[in-house]
């Protein structure tokens, strides 16, 4: 047996490994019996040999050697014979299919001697000649690296000569004197003949295909997709088939369903009289496969039934490559065709009910990924001729949808128009907690700084708010209220348009369509199916809705949402939340509360400070009571505060500005005095690691005992009111289980008072976050005290790595994802190998106290596909993300399931 060639008749669609993805499947079409043209694989193991010494293994020149004699045997023809010659292409086909790999070679085998006997052989002159023109061409571009341009100039140069603008009005004489001057630009450019020796071509092409899989753009490529560098790629020799033999020849593209909307029939693109790439480099109008049917009927007989083979072999759409020779059909290529995210979920419920595939095949072949695009509202496709779009700059898209609306420059206008029914978009350099009203009342959020990671990017995305950030190009004047982008001014209440998809800013009004699959996630498949504007839309919504009830049905992790208010809990529960996971108190201290946060901490005494508790006591138990109002019948997870107090405060540097402008005018604000004295004594160099979270709680324990009466108090009211609220308490940064136990005898303590003075029962879960490095590998003893453990993977992962997850966007993780440190953020997708081991652990150890702890997740984590199948295979019970992709939580919990 051969060690590194497989003959097109020995392999099989499930050998990607060894044939590469083209290779696999050629085999597969040769093993049904499907007209293949004759050929042979190099596999990977031979790329690998050759990458491992940088030298062609001998056995590889032998096994070549012997697979091209057995070519010439099965076809009567020779390589660079004089009267009959073959000719072979060389592919490349690595496992993954990757632009930035060498292309493909056609032709090979031609020289000056053999294209006389092609010439002969198919008593086309012409047709000789352009082969031979093209393989110099394509040989020289990608064997030789060689600037395209030179030969695609000398090309035109032949037309104009001619006065003709289709390659196919070059005549045999004209196609023999650019073959001239092709070989003169080869000597030219690589200082060498072009090889006239077959072998010679074909081992250059063979070396070419190798190296291309190491150049600078296909790592780029594979660091991104995350395909391992060490596969290595296979190639392909073909024999040749011929669509440039005159008017009954041609080749062409076909799909076994539409892969842009999903419609059932077939669907494709011909073109008479071409080879290779001419379809799809739009040289000249192609012919529908309707078309072809009415020029040769026979071989679209054939090209139909090959499809509906390969359809029902693969079970799913194929697109497919094929020519025809003079009348005969011949499939060059075949595979799992991609498709965009609407057809992805039309055709996946197609197949189940053509009985092809069942429920769970269909659960996975749609992602989380494609259900999201789902989501979101997009602008219109532009017309060609449309020059009404001017675009202002292109960014960073940090949360998506599309959004159009009056450009506004500060938070308070933002509220004001969109409260006087304006759809307005926020345009900041930046954005800090103080723009949060803004960014609510706004259909979208703009920033000419920071990252995927900024202030403004996590926010909207946990909103599912559109927002493009990082638009650098912006000149944005809060002062007079404008922005100055190529050479355009925008007033405040101008309007534009952001697409959080792509990262476009637009100058005006943009056309957008709504999300009929959001509707439906959010009002049910009733409004939704009435609200359709046709058919494939309602077949769109159909089908989504028949996956995710079959994910629902599936899926062992339950799905939790992140949401701090009433509102958003409703939201949350249409779109299949089944619980609350962390409810962020820290909201509850901002806006008008602000003023009792300055007085908590301004306070002279015990007796002052309990007043502005006493003050803030009703107001969060109201926020409570509505809250598990909204959650009745679901768990819902209460945070005590987590981040530093000096958060709720004024800004050190404004704060010390306004004191001295006072004191100046002699005008001393007593009260301003002593605040600003309040701020400087908390400042912390380093506040994510500073007094926050059970720390503070335990140094003002005023705090924390506040937050839990008023949900104990907001428990009862509920229970009074005849509901079933299910609030738990989780404590927030627990480093040593001695924190805890602190916090959870003030809580128990605090509920016996309640449960007396309401005369009611009140027992509610105490519980932590799991976001040290310490709480995870101590665990154990953390669970005595803990009735629930949250992973909180954003602080968890911030802490592991020692990276500010606010800082890292910008300063490097740019060069460690280029330097290949880094292949995704592991603020986005777990990192587990190192986060991922330590939730691990806790998971373990925790169960190993107490069997019955329930485990969930609550950083950004819990809403990423890649994430929720660690989750699930780890063992927690649930995910908790935010409202907006609570869908999508759903669907992946479900296909990590099968
Ligand atoms: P890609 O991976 O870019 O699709 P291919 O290896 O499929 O590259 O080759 C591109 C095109 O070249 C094919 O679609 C086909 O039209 C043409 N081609 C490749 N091999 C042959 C062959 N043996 N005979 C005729 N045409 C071929
Ligand atoms: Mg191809
Ligand atoms: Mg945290």
């Amino acid at each position: 047996m051969a060690r590194y060639v497989k003959d097109f008749s020995e392999g099989d669609k499930d050998q990607k490994d060894l044939l590469g993805g083209k290779g696999a499947n050629l085999a597969e079409m040769t093993r049904l019996g499907l007209p293949v043209p004759p050929g042979f694989t190099i596999t990977t193991e031979a790329c690998r040999a050759y990458m491992r010494s940088g030298e062609v293994p001998a056995e590889l020149r032998v096994e070549v050697t012997m697979a091209v004699r057995h070519l010439e045997d099965q076809l009567g023809r020779r390589l660079g014979d004089f009267h009959d010659p073959l000719l072979v292409s060389v592919r490349s086909g690595a496992k993954f299919s990757m632009p930035g790999m060498m292309e493909t070679v056609l032709n090979v085998g031609l020289n000056d001697a053999s294209v006389q006997g092609l010439a002969e052989l198919s008593g086309d002159e012409r047709f000789a000649w352009d082969s031979y023109r093209r393989l110099i061409q394509m040989f020289g571009r990608t064997v030789l690296d060689i600037d395209a341009d030179r030969f695609a100039d000398a090309l035109d140069k032949a037309k104009a000569a001619r006065g003709v603008t289709a390659d196919v009005d070059l005549d045999a004489t004209d196609l023999r004197a650019l073959v001239d001057t092709y070989k003169q630009i080869v000597r030219e450019e690589s200082g060498r003949e072009f090889p006239q020796h077959p072998r010679e071509q074909l081992d250059m092409a063979i070396v070419a295909v190798f190296d291309s899989w190491g150049t600078e753009r296909a790592r780029l490529y594979r660091r991104k997709e995350r395909i391992p560098d060490d596969l290595g790629t296979a190639v392909n020799v073909c024999s040749m088939v011929f669509g440039n033999l005159g008017p009954t020849s041609g080749t062409g593209v076909a799909f076994t369903r539409d892969p842009a909307s999903g419609r059932t029939g077939d669907y494709g693109d011909y073109l008479v009289n071409a080879q290779g790439e001419d379809v799809v480099a739009g040289i000249r109008n192609t012919l529908s496969l309707a078309d072809l049917e009415q020029v040769d009927p026979a071989a679209h007989a054939e090209l139909r039934q090959a499809m509906r083979r390969l359809e029902t072999h693969y079970r799913d759409l194929c697109d497919i490559e094929f020519t025809i020779e003079r009348g005969k059909l011949w499939m060059l290529q075949t595979r799992v065709g991609k498709r965009t995210a609407p057809a992805a979920f039309r055709i996946a419920c197609q197949l189940v009910d053509e009985h092809l595939i069942t429920m769970d095949e269909a659960l996975s072949r749609v992602t989380g990924a494609q259900l999201s695009q789902l989501q979101f509202p997009q602008f219109a496709p532009a017309a060609d001729d449309d020059e009404s779009r001017v675009l202002l700059t292109r960014a960073m898209p940090a949360s998506p949808g599309a959004a159009v609306g009056m450009a506004v420059f500060d938070p308070a206008t933002a509220e004001q128009w969109a409260a006087e029914g304006k759809d307005v978009i926020l345009v900041r350099r930046e954005t800090n907690p103080d723009d949060l009203g803004g960014m609510i009342a706004a259909v979208g959020v703009l920033t000419a700084r920071g990252g995927k990671t900024s202030h403004a990017a996590v926010v909207a995305r946990g909103m599912g708010r559109t927002c493009v950030v990082g638009a650098e190009e912006l000149v944005i004047d809060a002062t007079s209220r404008t922005m100055k982008a190529r050479g355009h001014t925008v007033h405040e209440g101008d309007i534009i348009a952001i697409d959080g998809t792509s990262g476009e800013v637009v100058l005006g009004d943009v056309p957008v369509m709504p999300s009929p699959v959001q509707r439906y996630l959010e009002d049910g498949l009733d409004v939704a199916l009435a609200e359709a504007p046709d058919d494939e839309t309602r077949d769109l919504v159909r089908a989504v809705d028949r996956i995710l009830r079959h994910a629902d049905a599936t899926r062992r992790l339950h799905v939790h949402a992140n949401a701090d208010t009433a509102e958003d809990a409703v939201r949350a529960r249409s779109l299949g939340a089944e619980g609350i996971g962390l409810c962020r108190t820290e909201h509850m201290f901002l806006g008008e509360r602000r003023v009792l946060v300055e007085r908590v901490v301004l306070a002279a005494d015990d007796a002052e400070q309990q007043k502005a508790f006493d003050a803030l006591l009703p107001l969060q138990r109201q926020d409570f009571t509505e809250l598990l109002e909204a959650m009745d019948g679901l768990p819902t997870t209460i945070r005590l505060i987590d981040p530093p107090l000096h958060e709720f405060l004024p800004d050190l540097t404004d704060l010390s500005v306004r004191v001295a402008l006072a004191a100046e005018r002699g005008k001393v604000d007593e009260d301003d005095v002593t605040l600003l004295a309040a701020v400087r004594r908390m400042h912390e160099a380093n506040p994510m690691l500073g007094l926050r979270g059970v720390r503070l709680g335990l140094v003002v324990p005023g705090l924390f005992d506040l937050q839990i009466r008023a949900v104990c108090e907001a428990v009862a009211a509920r229970l009074a009111a005849g509901g079933d609220p299910h609030a738990e308490i989780m404590v927030p940064l627990v480093g040593s289980v001695q924190e805890l136990r602190l916090v959870r005898d003030r809580a128990q303590a605090i509920m016996a008072d309640v449960a007396a003075e309401q005369g009611v029962a009140i027992d509610l879960p105490v519980g932590c976050m799991i976001e040290l490095p310490r709480a995870a590998l101590t665990a154990d003893r953390i669970a005595a005290q803990a009735q629930f453990f949250s992973f909180g993977t954003n602080d968890l992962t911030q802490t592991t790595w020692g990276f500010s997850r606010d800082d890292v966007e910008g300063a490097f993780f740019a060069q460690y994802t280029a330097n290949g440190v880094l292949s995704v953020s592991p603020f986005e997708t777990i990192d587990v190998r190192g986060v991922g081991q330590l939730v691990q652990i806790a998971v373990e150890k925790g169960r190993q106290t107490r069997p019955d702890l329930t485990l969930g997740v609550c950083g950004e984590h819990g809403g990423d596909p890649e994430s929720i199948r660690f989750f699930d295979a780890v063992g927690l019970d649930y995910v908790s993300c935010s409202p907006f992709r609570v869908p999508i939580a759903r669907l992946e919990a479900g296909r990590a399931a099968i």
